[in-house]
Parts: structure tokens; C-alpha cells; sequence
């Protein structure tokens, strides 16, 4: 899968959208463009009194609908163009959603888990100083992805508010209750998710309580996911992070799994438990009712995709199928519920701890919860019955959604 670039990716469902919607190319051109893309030599002093530089990047996909607003990732791996995508990839999971926000995304080329968390902290630092010309509250919001998290935020938070001069909570979501966080915000993507994935059985004539699920990925969003799949009465028979993958055909114990790989404190490959270790090549081609990629882009590729014997997949990272692996699974009949739709849960819970934070008055965790199955359930059923009437894919059906909304915008102001 070398030199595969997931911003191909983005532009091959754009067209494929606009194409079905009877657009012109000079309707969408726009946002086959991120508005704006800022990289940076982020300097950090290290604990031995050396200096290190790390690449950074924060793209602005679009502001079209609203301030940009996407996750910071800290990957050793990443690059312009996957950030790119990335960022594309929130503008039309914000409009399928239908919040007021654009698309953005950034990223470290960092491995945090080679670094003291003094220089963590640090890097986090600079990083924000540097990239603080373009972010802020009416802009541009960041919040957690891969390899970050609410402490990662929170020094965020307090950088920015240093520089502007006054407490700026709204700068990013994600953060710690304690500095204007949400209730209900670690939770949200896995419960998102969990919320689609019952859905999506019902639609197909089945219920989630006594379906075989395998879900790939055991961080903040794989974890979350198991955790409520499991307690809608779900028969979890598969995990996997990145050192392996643990198997038990008759379900696994998934509190204890949680409890043991709790803040990334352990890897599974040190899991003692009554289970079969399997690789992560294993686990994606298991015949499960369910499976959950929630791991990392391109996961789901040609190589494998003709081996997928799962009955449906919800995507719980973002672009974790390829366009060529969507071709063949769409030709097995499997479908696919695309991460602009599936993980949205996580984005929609930011908007409402923004939402929060702007009026300076915060919700019960019931409320937050409540609103959230409430979107997501209308999402669903308008993205599900495009995808019915127009005989498309989902994905493809959520992009319609998506790429309409965008485009009515763009017409709304004058700007195409
Ligand atoms: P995380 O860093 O908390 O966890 C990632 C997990 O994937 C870990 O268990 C890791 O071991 C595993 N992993 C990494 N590389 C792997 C590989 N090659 N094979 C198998 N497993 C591998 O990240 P996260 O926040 O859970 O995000 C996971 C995905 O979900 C990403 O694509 C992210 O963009 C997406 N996402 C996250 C959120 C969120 O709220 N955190 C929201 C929407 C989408």
C-alpha cells in the first residue's frame, strides 16, 4: 500500500457525491482545496539539555459552515497530506451532523511515548505558541486524537490563555472538566459509535444484543466502543491494539480487558486471560456480525478486503477503508457505515462543551448524553435513507448529505 495517499481518497467520494447531486465541477472546486495549511519546526529543550525539532502542521480544510474544528494528532508518521485529508474529513462529518463548524486538523511528527512528559508538556508548548496566529475560539478549535489527550489540552488551554492574556476555555474541547471540559466528552466518539452501531443492526433486521463484534484499536475510541457494545448485551470475541490481537469465540471479558489496558497503562500482548492471541490481520477477517476498525486510516485496504467475512462495519477511526477496499466490499454486499457518520459522536459532544463554554453555563451528563443519541439517531436516519432512495452506499449517501450542505452554503454567500 505504499505511496497510497488518503487525500485521493477524499477526492474520489467528493466526485463521486457531486457527481450524483448533478453538480457542476465549478460548485465543489472549493473544497477539493484546504483553505489554509501552516507548518511548523516545533523546538523542544529535552530533559538531557539537548534541543529537538519536530515537524507540525495545522490545516484549515474549511470555514465555510463555521470555525474549523478537528483533533491534533502526535504520530512520528504524519504528513501534510494526510493531515489534509484529515481535516476534509471533519468538514463533512460536521455537515452531516449538521453543527456549525468547518474542518480542520493538525498534527506532531512525534512518538509521545519517547518522550518525558516534561518535554511532552514543553513541545505541547511551543507547538500552541506557534500555531496560536490561526487557532482560537471564532477559528479554529482543536481537541484530542490519536497519540493526545485531555491533559494534552489542558496545557493547550493554559498557553493560549497566556498569550491572549484572559482564561480562553474555547480554544479547544476535549480538555479536563476542571478547565471547562464536558461531562460526557471522553465517552462520546465510543458512545457515538455504540449509538450508530445499534442503528445500523436494526436497519438490517437485527439487534445488537447477542451480536459477535470485533473492534480493532483499544484507545480512547476502540476501548469506549467495546466498553457500551459489550453492556448493550453484545458478544465481544475480539480486541486488538498495536502489539496484538485476543480472541475467545464465546466472548471476552471486556471489564477486566478495560480495567487492564486503562490509560494505555498496559499493552494486550501482556493480557494473562482466557484467550487466543490472533494478529491484527486476523482479527479484520473474522465472521462477526460486527466490526468496529477503530484504530488508524487505511487499515481496511485492497490487500485484504476480499477476505472481510464481517456482516457489517461501522467505522470508529477516521478513513480506515480505502476507496478500493469500499469498491470490494460494496461488490460482497457488506456495508460499510462510514466514520463521518459513525465516530461523529466525539465532534458533536465538542460542539456541545463549546457550546457550554460560550455561555458559561454547564449540563448534566444526562443532558449531554440525551442530546447526543438524539443527533445521532437523526443523522442516521437521514443518512441511511438517501443511501435507500438513491441505491447508493452509505458512504456515499453521507457525502451526498455533506457536499449539499456545503454547497448550499457556498451559494448562500455569494461565493460560487
Ligand atoms: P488512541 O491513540 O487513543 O488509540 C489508538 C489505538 O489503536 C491504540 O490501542 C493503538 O495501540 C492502536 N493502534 C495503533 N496503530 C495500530 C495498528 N497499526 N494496528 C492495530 N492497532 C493499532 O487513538 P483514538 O483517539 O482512539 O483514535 C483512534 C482513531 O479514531 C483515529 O483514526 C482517530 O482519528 C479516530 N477518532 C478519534 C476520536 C476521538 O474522540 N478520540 C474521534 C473521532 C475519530
Amino acid at each position: 500500500m505504499s505511496g497510497y495517499n488518503p487525500y485521493d481518497n477524499v477526492l474520489a467520494t467528493l466526485e463521486r457525491a457531486a457527481n450524483i447531486l448533478g453538480y457542476e465541477p465549478s460548485d465543489y472546486e472549493i473544497l477539493k482545496h484546504p483553505e489554509r495549511s501552516l507548518k511548523v519546526a516545533v523546538p523542544v529543550r529535552m530533559d538531557d539539555g539537548s534541543v529537538k525539532v519536530f515537524d507540525g502542521y495545522r490545516v484549515q480544510h474549511s470555514t465555510v459552515r463555521g470555525p474549523a474544528k478537528g483533533g491534533l494528532r502526535y504520530h512520528p508518521d504524519v504528513n501534510l497530506m494526510e493531515v489534509s485529508a484529515l481535516a476534509a474529513w471533519m468538514t463533512f462529518k460536521c455537515a452531516v451532523v449538521g453543527i456549525p463548524y468547518g474542518g480542520g486538523k493538525g498534527a506532531l511528527a512525534v512518538d509521545p511515548s519517547k518522550l518525558s512528559k516534561n518535554e511532552l508538556k514543553n513541545l505541547t508548548r511551543s507547538f500552541t505558541t506557534m500555531i496560536a496566529p490561526i487557532i482560537g475560539p471564532e477559528t479554529d478549535i482543536p481537541a484530542p486524537d490519536l497519540g493526545t489527550n485531555a491533559e494534552v489540552m489542558g496545557w493547550i488551554v493554559d498557553t493560549y490563555s497566556m498569550l491572549k492574556g484572559y482564561p480562553n476555555p474555547g480554544v479547544v474541547t476535549g480538555k479536563p472538566i476542571e478547565l471547562g471540559g464536558s461531562l460526557g466528552r471522553g465517552e462520546a466518539t465510543g458512545r457515538g459509535i455504540t449509538i450508530t452501531a445499534k442503528n445500523a443492526l436494526k436497519a438490517l433486521g437485527r439487534e445488537i444484543k447477542g451480536a459477535t463484534v470485533a473492534v480493532q484499536g483499544m484507545g480512547n475510541v476502540g476501548s469506549v466502543s467495546a466498553k457500551l457494545i459489550h453492556a448493550e448485551g453484545a458478544k465481544v470475541v475480539a480486541v486488538s491494539d498495536i502489539s496484538t490481537g485476543i480472541y475467545n469465540a464465546g466472548g471476552l471479558n471486556i471489564p477486566e480487558i478495560l480495567t487492564f489496558v486503562a490509560g494505555g497503562k498496559n499493552l494486550l500482548k501482556d493480557y494473562k486471560g482466557d484467550v487466543e492471541f490472533i494478529d491484527n490481520a486476523q482479527l479484520l477477517t473474522l465472521d462477526v456480525d460486527l466490526l468496529v476498525p477503530a484504530a488508524m486510516e487505511n487499515m481496511i485496504n485492497g490487500d485484504n478486503a476480499r477476505d472481510i467475512r464481517a456482516k457489517l462495519i461501522v467505522e470508529g477511526a477516521n478513513g480506515p477503508t480505502t476507496v478500493e477496499a469500499d469498491a470490494i466490499l460494496e461488490g460482497k454486499g457488506i456495508p460499510v457505515i462510514p466514520d463521518i457518520l459513525a465516530n461523529a459522536g466525539g465532534v458533536v459532544v465538542s460542539y456541545f462543551e463549546w457550546v457550554q463554554n460560550n455561555q458559561k453555563f454547564y449540563w448534566d451528563e444526562e443532558t449531554v448524553n440525551q442530546r447526543l443519541e438524539a443527533l445521532m439517531n437523526e443523522a442516521f436516519q437521514s443518512v441511511w435513507g438517501i443511501a435507500q432512495e438513491k441505491k447508493v452506499t452509505v458512504r456515499t449517501g453521507a457525502y451526498l448529505i455533506a457536499v449539499k450542505k456545503i454547497v448550499e452554503t457556498l451559494r448562500m454567500k455569494g461565493s460560487i
